[in-house]
């Protein structure tokens, strides 16, 4: 039979329409075999998919299918992270209602997935905007609030006037609005709903250590640091000389001795009396300008109030300033600054010309001279200059000093966080309306259980302006208090879209629950999560807020696990001819050009061969042509010689089942362990290779083998492509629920040739290499050989015999 050329389009179009309407991909509800729970982080559904999304979801397609193939029942689900502001800002530009929008664009993007033959049970298939979902992120809330983890105050938010809303401190970039780069973010005050995180820091970080080599080790830095725990102590020095305490919080009461200066938050309620028009004014300038940026990274700033504090340990007076590196969110909102000991505090009073004083020398070494110091010397060493604690090491004067500051009532032992409470209050139509009613003789009630869920009204004019919109519903408004009867009101701002995307992936086990977010017994089954898989820029928010959610709902007695994945990839990026992609630059890879163009194959093996699945990929069209061919290669093989299988044995057989066993080997060792995707598909691409150089001496039996393992092979990689092979060799049912071929390590080891090893013709020792090997290679082992060393010390050699596969004389004097 003639070889067929490779038609991506005749391929893949035919399975297409085969597999529409097929239930291969859906998880067993009773199972004997284990459970596999493979997921890819859910897409917003901005309207297409592009080749960064490809990545993600062929990533994870490659394991769920492997997995099957190796005999789990896989749970592989797909769904819509539908709420968001785009949804809001489409409708005004296009006078689209954000339902219809949505609802569009998951539509194409679902055909897109289908096209790409990703494996999704798609009967889990949810989508976050649907009231049969968010009436459970309502019922988590009123859980929450019952038992005091939800809770509202004023506080001061960052606030784009573009997208008229609180933007999370994540959503600042350099003091601009993420999604308005040019618009400088405001402060404002704001009665704001908040979960109460802070109640799991501990939690959060004490669990880790069931992530450890599960996930990637930085993302756990990058959590580690965004919960910020410090040990230390809250000291009160004294206002001079009223005697008021400013209590200051900081990890080295041994350093106290050194502080030059106290310096206060510029929104420290104290500056309200210390500071004249002109310092409150600065100070109002400093809050403003710091909207959402890193403190770490702003240029510091401050200046001298006019007024002193006194050190309780020492009795000193030194100056209090205010500076714009200071937050009163951490802590206390005042710091002691120890410039001799802390860099902050070393480039701020070296800036202004406030002393630096050490009183820590390093445990074998000198004190630090005052002038002349180049930089602050951190570390814990012996105290100095420090009245009656001169002489202790640091550890033990932390421990006395803090021990006397409680005995004296001016201070004690004190532990502080980095991460803050999590703000969910958004100012937004196209979200999550939080269940509560406002009602001036009640305060805030919230809506019972049985009347969930609040449903968003449909159809309300969304103008970009302004508070919430639902305030401009009276319909939606305007409500009866549940608890008096009289005139209330419903709150009108709904949820960060994080809560959504904090537990779905719970949801996707028991999808059609209508009495509850799910039935925890198939939680108790799937859960946790195997193989959780997205991309590294939601290391800190979406990965704390669903860690976060787990607790929550195990402690309410839901669930009983205490993370929800076990293991966490976080796949590169991908850009396009060596830049980032942008719509703006106009040069996004879009998934549906790429399957239309190159086939789904083609792009799936391309993101998986171009880098190793962690690291960047740069899409080329010369790489993606690359693999195309390869394919066609593999297609023409096996279609020309499904006819020979007959055939009788032939003299490459052994050669040509010997490769193929190790890629084989290879192959399933990089699936069961660091997932080298790219070096898996070059080891496919040698077997190829040898089976061309050899194709006129294979047998039939072998390329019976042959061709029906490359066929399972590339099923996890190249779906439709194995499909049509296999049915090409006349085999029946879906390619990718046989079973994964196992391989045969014997024939898999590569065969040797013993090579006798002579110094001056006798025979000294036997190394074995690969037959073969280069001549250098053999000389370079042979002289290498401890025998042989030995024997030729102090002597020269004079020559090298090689015979290739057999000998190496080495001849010396
Ligand atoms: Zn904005
Ligand atoms: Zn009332």
């Amino acid at each position: 039979m003639p070889e067929k050329p490779y038609d991506h389009n005749q391929i893949e179009l035919k399975w297409y329409e085969r597999w529409q309407d097929a239930q291969f991909y859906k998880a067993e509800e009773n199972s004997a075999k284990p459970k596999f729970y493979v997921l890819e982080m859910l897409p917003y559904p901005s309207g297409t998919l592009h080749i960064g999304h490809i990545r993600n979801y062929s990533i994870g397609d490659a394991l769920a299918r492997y997995k099957w193939m190796r005999g789990f029942n896989v749970l592989h689900p797909m769904g819509w992270d539908a709420f968001g502001l785009p949804a809001e800002n489409a409708a005004i530009a296009n006078k689209l209602p954000p339902r219809e929008w949505t609802l569009h664009n998951i539509a194409a993007m679902k055909k897109t997935h289908r096209r790409f033959g990703f494996s999704y049970d798609w009967d889990r298939e949810l989508s976050t905007c649907e009231p049969e979902y968010y009436r459970w992120n309502q019922w988590f809330f009123l859980q929450m609030l019952e038992r005091g983890l939800a809770y509202r105050k004023k506080a001061l938010v960052n606030w784009c006037p573009m997208c008229a809303t609180v933007l999370a401190n994540e959503q600042v970039v350099e003091g601009c609005c993420w999604r308005h780069e040019d618009t400088p973010v405001e402060q404002r005050a704001l009665e704001q709903w908040f979960l109460k995180i802070t109640a799991y820091a501990d939690q959060l970080l004490d669990d880790m250590a069931q992530l450890e080599g599960g996930w990637p080790e930085r993302v756990l830095t990058m959590q580690r640091n965004w919960i910020g725990r410090s040990e230390g102590a809250e000291i009160d020095f004294t206002l001079d000389p009223s005697g008021e305490p400013i209590r200051v919080f900081t990890t080295r009461v041994d350093t106290i001795y050194g502080a030059t200066c106290v310096i206060l938050a510029p929104e420290h309620p104290l500056n309200e009396r210390l500071l004249g028009a002109e310092g409150k004014a600065r100070a109002k300038a400093m809050v403003d300008a710091r909207a959402g940026q890193d403190p770490g990274d702003v240029e510091k700033e401050g200046f001298f109030t006019g007024h002193y504090a006194v050190n309780p340990y020492s009795g000193e007076k030194v100056p209090i300033w205010i500076a714009n590196f200071v937050l009163m969110g951490y802590g206390t909102g005042a710091i002691m600054a120890v410039p001799a000991h802390d860099e902050r505090d070393f480039e701020f009073c070296r800036k202004y010309g406030i002393a630096i004083r050490p009183v820590i020398r390093p445990a074998s070494g000198a004190l630090a001279v005052e002038p002349g110091m180049e930089e602050a010397f951190t570390e814990y060493g012996v105290v100095e200059n420090s009245g009656p604690w001169s002489g202790l090491a640091s550890e033990e004067a932390r421990r006395k000093m803090a021990a006397l500051a409680e005995e004296r009532g001016f201070g004690k032992a004190a532990i502080t966080y980095r991460i803050k409470d999590w703000g969910i209050s958004r100012q937004r139509y196209w979200g999550t309306p939080i269940p509560v009613i406002h009602c001036a003789a009640c305060g805030v009630v919230p809506v019972a259980e049985n009347q969930l869920p609040v449903v968003l009204p449909d159809r309300i004019e969304i103008t970009g302006t302004g508070r919430s919109p639902l305030e401009n519903v009276p319909e939606f408004v305007n409500v009866a208090c549940p608890k008096c009867g009289g005139p209330g009101k419903r709150e009108t701002d709904t949820m960060d879209t994080f809560i959504d995307s904090s537990w779905y992936f719970y949801r996707y086990c028991d999808a059609h629950n209508s009495e509850m977010p799910f039935d925890p017994k198939k939680i108790a089954y799937w859960f946790e999560i195997d193989q959780y898989i997205g991309g590294v820029e939601h290391a800190i928010l979406h990965l704390i807020y669903s860690r976060f959610f787990t607790k929550m709902m195990r402690d309410i007695g839901l669930i009983s696990n205490s993370e929800p994945a076990r293991r966490l990839f976080t796949q590169g990026m991908v850009i396009a001819e060596g830049a980032k992609m942008s719509k703006s630059k106009g040069n996004v890879v879009g998934a549906d050009m790429l399957a239309e163009k190159f086939g789904a194959d083609t792009a799936r093996m391309f993101v998986l061969f171009a880098a190793p699945p962690e690291k960047e990929v740069d899409w080329r069209v010369e790489g993606a042509e690359g693999i195309y061919r390869f394919l066609g290669r593999v297609y023409r093989f096996a279609t020309r010689n499904v006819e020979r299988i007959g055939q009788p044995a032939g003299s490459s057989d052994k050669k040509a089942l010997r490769k193929l066993h190790q890629t084989l080997k290879k192959v399933t060792e990089d699936f069961e362990t660091r997932w080298h995707f790219n070096t898996c598909i070059a080891s496919v691409m040698e077997l190829v290779n040898v089976l061309y150089a050899e194709e006129a001496s294979i047998g039939g039996a072998a390329l019976a083998e042959i061709i029906e393992k490359l066929a399972l092979l590339l099923a996890p990689f190249a779906p439709y492509l194995s499909q049509e092979i296999w049915e090409e060799m006349g085999r029946e049912g879906p390619v990718f629920r046989q079973c994964w071929p196992e391989f045969d390590a014997e024939l898999a080891k590569e065969e040797e040739a013993e090579i006798v090893v002579q110094v001056n013709g006798k025979l000294r020792a036997r190394i074995y290499a690969s037959f073969g090997t280069p001549q250098g290679e053999l000389e370079q082992r042979a002289l290498a050989d401890e025998k042989v060393q030995a024997l030729m010390a102090g002597k020269q050699v004079m020559k090298v015999i090689t015979v290739p596969d057999k000998l190496v004389n080495i001849v010396v004097k």
